[in-house]
């Protein structure tokens, strides 16, 4: 049978976009993709790029503030937010038409519209039209939820954050994942009097405990005021604002209300059901190594099949899967060690096992440290960085790395690197230092600070 193209692929994002790139232009297949929203998707348009440059905004008044006591004489006056909002949105259109270009250099057939599926090798279009290919990818992302007793209250989400017409003067941020604490930081940064409400015991749950724990304590030396053990019993409008009363008592008004309670893939209505592609609880596509679905035509990456949702993650098993089914190289991605930063204010860099983690696999020994460093030191600040390294007592690998200090995305980048390639903690004492700087302390912390039986 002649199919119109050898792949379509649904989602403009970052996963459907390499993928579509990757087949067609180093693979010579026909492709075509499909996008409802802005090319370049949740990541490009309202995700990784705008928050980095969000929290880069809003790390200003600190740097200031500390220039005034290194002996500048700086003012930080206020924060223009149309100005910001203005740049940030011809920004996003450079990258924008940056990822339609690629596409269309690639070859790739562009469809501006919705697609869902037909058949296993069909796909309808938002016009009306049906097209078939050999090879379906699903890239369709995720979409923020907010608990549905919430809804229709018109509060925000990282959806609506970067379009808002002014700054609020106060906001209530609701969730203590990695949106959520991002956005106390950034939005504490600007100047907004800031409200985090979590309802578990510490913030940023799945990671190291230790660091889950400096990071918390940072954030509310900084100024954020975070609510542990803490959820929202009721919550009415009140004149542009928002009354809220928590379910520990505590009741105030807000600004603005910002919900980072989580991600749902987006796959209603795409017709997965129909074909027989039953759907995890939470609307996750099943997919196997290959990223193939329970129909040998089809096959999904990135958030919509919730593994690790990170950009990176969704770039690899996009490129995954093109090597695979047009390179002729089957390639799996591993998900075993994904490194990661999330850019609170201190940032946090991580990859590998936790210390809790760890020690139920096996033997571990921590090397820990916590520390004021050189630049705020010396100016006075209470400020400190974490940096703790989890180490397997039998095989001396480093199994886990993780540090709490301006820019340690950076340092957890080449951390991995080390850690990927199976260093032990030997590898780690025999690398000289680089001095001075904070990373050091990963090279020189001789004596294990507690070690764990497992
Ligand atoms: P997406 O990028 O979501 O792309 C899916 C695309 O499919 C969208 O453009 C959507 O419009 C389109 N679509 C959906 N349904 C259809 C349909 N039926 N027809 C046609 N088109 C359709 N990750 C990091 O690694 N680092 C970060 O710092 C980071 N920060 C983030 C900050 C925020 C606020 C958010 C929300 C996410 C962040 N992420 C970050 C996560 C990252 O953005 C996602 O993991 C990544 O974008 C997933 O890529 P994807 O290709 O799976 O989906
Ligand atoms: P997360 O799943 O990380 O966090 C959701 C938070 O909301 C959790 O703290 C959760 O609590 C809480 N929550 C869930 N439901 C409710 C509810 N009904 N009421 C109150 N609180 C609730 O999701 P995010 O939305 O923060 O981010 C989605 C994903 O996007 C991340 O997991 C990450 O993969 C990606 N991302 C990556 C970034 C980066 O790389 N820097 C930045 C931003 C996003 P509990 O812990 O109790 O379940």
């Amino acid at each position: 049978m002649a199919f119109d193209y050898d792949l379509f692929v649904i989602g403009g994002g970052s996963g459907g976009v390499r993928a579509a790139r990757i087949a067609a232009s180093q693979y010579g297949a026909r492709v075509a993709l499909a996008e409802e929203s802005r090319m370049g998707g949740t990541c490009v348009i309202r995700g990784c790029v705008p928050k980095k440059l969000m929290v880069f905004a809003s790390s200003f008044p600190n740097a200031v503030a500390e220039a005034q006591d290194y002996g500048w004489d700086a003012q930080i006056g206020d924060f223009d937010w149309p100005a910001f909002r203005a740049r940030l949105d011809s920004e996003l259109s450079r990258l924008e038409a940056a990822y339609r270009g690629g596409l269309e250099r690639a070859g790739v057939t562009i469809h501006d519209c919705r697609a869902t599926l037909a058949g296993p090798h069909e796909v309808r279009l938002a016009d009306g039209r049906t097209v078939s290919a050999k090879h379906i990818l699903i890239a369709t992302g995720g979409w923020p939820v907010v608990p549905e007793k919430w809804q229709g209250l018109g509060a925000m989400t990282s959806n609506e954050v970067f379009g808002m017409d002014a700054l609020p003067g106060s906001i209530l941020i609701v969730g203590g994942g990695y949106i959520a604490s991002e956005f106390a930081c950034i939005f504490n940064g600007l100047g907004v009097k800031t409200t985090q409400f979590y309802r578990g015991a510490q913030i940023l749950r799945g990671f190291d405990e230790e660091a889950r724990g400096h990071i918390a304590d940072q954030m509310c030396e900084n100024g954020v005021d975070l609510h542990l053990g803490t959820d929202i019993l009721d919550i009415t409008r009140d004149g542009t604002g928002y009354k809220v009363k928590a379910t520990t008592g505590h009741d105030a008004s807000y600004d603005a209300v910002m919900f980072a309670t989580g991600r749902k893939p987006n796959t209603d209505g795409l017709g997965l059901e129909a074909l027989g592609i039953e759907l995890k609880p939470n609307g996750a596509i099943p997919v196997d190594a290959y990223s193939q679905t329970a129909i040998p035509s089809i096959f999904a990456v990135g958030d919509v099949t919730d593994r690790a949702n990170l950009t990176p993650v969704a770039i690899r098993e996009g490129h995954a899967f093109a090597d695979t089914i047009f390179g002729g190289k089957p390639t799996t991605f591993d998900h075993s060690l994904i490194p990661t930063a999330v850019f609170t204010q201190p940032e946090f860099g991580t990859v590998g096992l936790g210390e809790e983690d760890a020690r139920a696999a096996g033997p571990i020994h921590v090397y820990a440290t916590a520390f004021r460093p050189m630049r705020t030191a010396f100016i006075g600040r209470a400020e400190r960085v974490m940096m703790k390294l989890i180490v397997c007592a039998k095989s001396d690998k480093v199994l886990g790395c993780h540090i709490v200090a301006d820019h340690s995305g950076e340092m957890i980048q080449l951390a991995a690197v080390a850690i990927s390639m199976g260093a032990t903690k030997a590898d780690f004492d025999r690398t000289l230092a680089v001095h001075p700087t904070m990373a050091e302390e990963l090279v020189t912390m001789r004596t294990a600070t507690r070690s764990h039986d497992g």
